[in-house]
């Protein structure tokens, strides 16, 4: 247990991590080298100083525009920091300060950094960069593997248990659902009913939270999903109303089935995560070998009515990763009311 007075390493560490969240942000949906160059402001492209990159500071001394330019920052950039030290402060004090287990500390913090990473990379670019998940899911991987036997918040339930067994069963389960669901979707409503990448998130919540808090974090972005989503068209019909042509638009062709089922068990069999550590040419090779044109989806068409559910996801993870006692505790208090 450490003193109160450290929160202040947890509040810089997660200041400090941030502002490189805001570099991966910004680069790996973009494909750009996450080394190379360095930071510099993307309208003028004058290289940014000491000064220009203090996390959160920065932002506000330069009231949000370049100090060379002036060209705008987005808001993404002060976001990105102050989610990120909010987070590691809390999980700070919840697992160093509060309670004592100084692994699951750094586990939970660079998972809740690689969800705040997804979160903004999804909504901006309805995409989720395959490093991100394969981190996730060797995150999870850990946790269970070096922290075997610790207690969770669903400890009580035999699937909650923490070992490396439940952890590849919870990723089976969440790359399981969210597969079925896809291809329901796409038989019945002939269209894409759920991305790859979310696919792939599942997976890595599942291996992270274990099958019980998975499928409580995937209800609550369902509910979320829903509540923002709806709130969300709303507005934006209300606002374009007239603005008919774009809800013409056609639907995007959906994908083949074949090749959704082929591509789902991959996932299943985690083909995808282990590819993802090898050199891009072989990867490339194996995927034209299976017949699948390379992970990259089409270009994603924007229609009015479409939200990503990658967002979602982070955010029902992070609850249940914050406040999973809660959530094990209600679960708990049903399935007894239930009678099961
Ligand atoms: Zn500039």
């Amino acid at each position: 247990m450490l003193p109160s007075w450290s929160l202040v390493f947890g509040i810089v560490f997660g200041a400090a991590v941030g502002s490189f969240l805001n570099m991966l942000v910004y680069r790996l949906p973009r494909n750009l080298s996450i080394v190379f160059p360095p930071s510099h402001c993307p309208a003028c492209g004058h290289r940014l100083g000491v000064l220009d990159l203090v996390p959160l500071l920065s932002y506000l001394f330069l009231r949000g525009r370049c100090r060379y330019c002036r060209a705008p920052i987005p808001i993404r950039y002060f976001l990105v920091e102050a989610w990120n030290t909010a987070l590691w402060a809390w999980l700070w004090h919840q697992w160093l300060i509060a309670g004592d287990l100084p692994l699951r500390f750094v586990i939970y913090a660079f998972a809740s950094s690689v969800l705040i990473a997804i979160f903004f990379i999804d909504l901006e670019h309805y995409l989720i960069p395959d490093e991100l998940n394969v981190a996730l899911l060797i995150l999870g991987l850990l946790h269970a593997g070096l922290l075997a036997g610790a207690a969770t918040d669903w400890s009580w339930a035999s699937l909650g248990v923490l070992s490396f067994r439940n952890a590849v069963l919870g990723a089976l389960v969440g790359a399981g659902l969210l597969s079925l669901i896809a291809i329901l979707g796409r038989v019945g409503l002939r269209k894409d009913a759920m991305g790859h990448g979310d696919i792939k998130l599942a997976r890595g919540m599942g291996a992270l939270l274990l099958a019980p808090g998975m499928l409580t974090a995937f209800a609550l972005a369902i509910a979320l999903g829903a509540t923002i989503g709806g709130i969300w068209t709303l507005l934006r019909y209300r606002k374009a109303p007239a603005n008919a042509s774009t809800l013409e638009l056609p639907e995007p062709e959906p994908e083949p089935i074949a090749s959704l089922v082929l591509a789902c068990a991959l996932y299943m069999l985690w083909v995808d995560a282990l590819l993802t550590l090898l050199p891009q040419r072989v990867q490339q090779r194996v995927y034209a070998l299976l017949g699948q044109a390379e992970e990259v989806e089409e270009p994603f068409v924007e229609t009015p009515h479409t939200l990503p559910f990658g967002p979602f996801l982070s955010l029902g993870t992070l609850m249940v990763l914050l406040f999973g006692e809660v959530f094990a505790g209600w679960v708990r208090a049903y399935l007894e009311w239930a009678g099961l």
